[in-house]
């Protein structure tokens, strides 16, 4: 998988894995990496024009059946991530949160209607979903969540604010999460229902060629049929984000490749002292701990995407891969960072771009510490947070 593969991880890919990361690399090196400084200094990304092309490639919904969906394997799906990632985190989160939050939480629990009306149109891209569960005071803890779906009648009534999603300045419909009398439900809510608006949240530092908004929802009225009838309770919101994180276990070694290879290529032509800079034992010995974190990494996420395959993965397991390739995968991009020097700071380079974005990839879909503490319960078997 590079750099380079010193574990020969390549080998136990299947071909038609290989295949599928070519075809995505080739895409994210036509589509993505010729404009991605640009939108990331600008705050703005053209998100519908690619979730179109995503979706002429199969890419959204992808691990999912049915419904226009690509039915692809786990491992394959991981492979997607990791090269949409190496080109941009905000990409990645554009077909992550399309894709394993929006359509799946619709594929998993929805009614047969509801996935007709929805899944082949955001399979195709030509319907953006987002996916609200955090609000402005709740984000680690969603079970302390305020916003509320009363009934009126055979209608619902929903009264709230969702902060931080993904997707919600352009997207068409929006999988909300709400307390009812009888505990959390889900909704599915056209993002054009009278009383929902979404407003854009701007000057992030990161992930900043990724949309991000605050959905208010002001007495919206919705038809009985809007509610997900097979969610019921915390727990499918959180199938949902493990199923999100997941690609991020993949995704943040896309996005420490790309520093790898840059501050590589870097250090074999910048010359100081009269050597190159990979000359230096200190630079060999960053190289090198950085390929052996980051193969590493690929091996977790190979086993993960194995366990998947097999209908054996189980949350806490993501967590682990989660909190470790994430974690990883930022010092790689901060360590790269210094390989750069002044370089390393400009958006000349995707180095510092990458860093930032995974500041909020180490924040979004659990925390370091939540997952830290969810695998911290599953070895005590006491949960310190719950
Ligand atoms: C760019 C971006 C996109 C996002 N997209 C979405 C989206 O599409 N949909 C969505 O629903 N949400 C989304 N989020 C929100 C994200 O999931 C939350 O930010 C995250 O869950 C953390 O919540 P918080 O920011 O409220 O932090 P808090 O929960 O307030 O946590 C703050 C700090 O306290 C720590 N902490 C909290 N509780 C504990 C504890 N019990 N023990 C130890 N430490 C603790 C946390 O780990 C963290 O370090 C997005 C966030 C970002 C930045």
């Amino acid at each position: 998988m590079s750099p380079a593969d010193l574990l020969d991880l390549d080998a136990s890919l299947t071909e038609e894995e290989r295949a599928i990361r070519t075809v995505v690399r080739q895409l994210v090196d036509d589509l993505v990496r010729p404009h991605v400084a640009g939108w990331y200094e600008a705050g703005q990304v053209p998100a519908r024009e690619l979730a179109r092309e995503f979706g002429k490639l199969g890419l959204l919904g992808m691990h999912l059946t049915g419904y226009g969906c690509a039915g692809s394997t786990a491992v394959a799906y991981g492979l997607a991530c990791l090269e949409l990632e190496a080109g941009d985190s905000g990409v990645r989160s554009l077909v992550s949160v399309q894709g394993s939050l929006a359509m799946y939480a619709i594929w998993r629990y929805g009614s047969e209607e509801q996935k007709q009306l929805w899944l082949p149109a955001m399979a195709a891209g030509e319907a953006i979903g987002a996916f609200g569960l955090t609000e402005p005071d709740h984000g680690s803890d969603p079970a302390s969540m305020v916003t509320r779906a009363r009934r009126d009648g055979d209608d619902w009534v929903l009264d709230g604010s969702k902060m931080w999603i993904t997707n919600a300045p352009i997207a068409q419909v929006a999988v909300v999460w709400a307390r009812t009398d009888s505990g959390v439900r889900g909704f599915v809510v056209p993002m054009d229902t009278p009383g929902v608006t979404a407003r854009e949240i701007t000057r992030k530092m990161s992930l900043r060629a990724s949309l991000t908004g605050e959905i208010s929802l002001d007495e919206v009225r919705l038809p009985a049929d809007a509610q997900l009838p097979d969610a019921t309770g915390l727990k499918a919101p959180l199938s949902c984000l493990t199923e999100a994180r997941y690609g991020i276990v993949w995704g943040a070694l896309g996005a420490a490749r790309d520093c790898l290879e840059t501050a590589l290529a870097y250090a074999t032509t910048r010359t100081q002292f009269g050597r190159p800079l990979a000359g230096f034992q200190l630079t060999q010995a960053k190289l090198a701990d950085m390929a052996v974190e980051w193969n590493k990494g690929c091996l977790l996420a190979l086993q993960l995407g194995r366990l998947a395959d097999g209908g054996k993965l189980r949350p806490e397991q993501v967590s682990v891969g989660k909190l470790n390739n994430v974690r990883e995968a930022l010092a790689i991009a901060r360590q790269c960072r210094t390989i750069l020097g002044a370089n390393g700071v400009s958006g000349d380079y995707p180095v510092m771009r990458h860093a930032n974005n995974l500041e909020s990839v180490l924040t979004y879909e659990g925390t370091s510490e939540i997952h830290q503490l969810v695998v911290g319960q599953r070895l005590t078997g006491v949960s310190a947070f719950t």
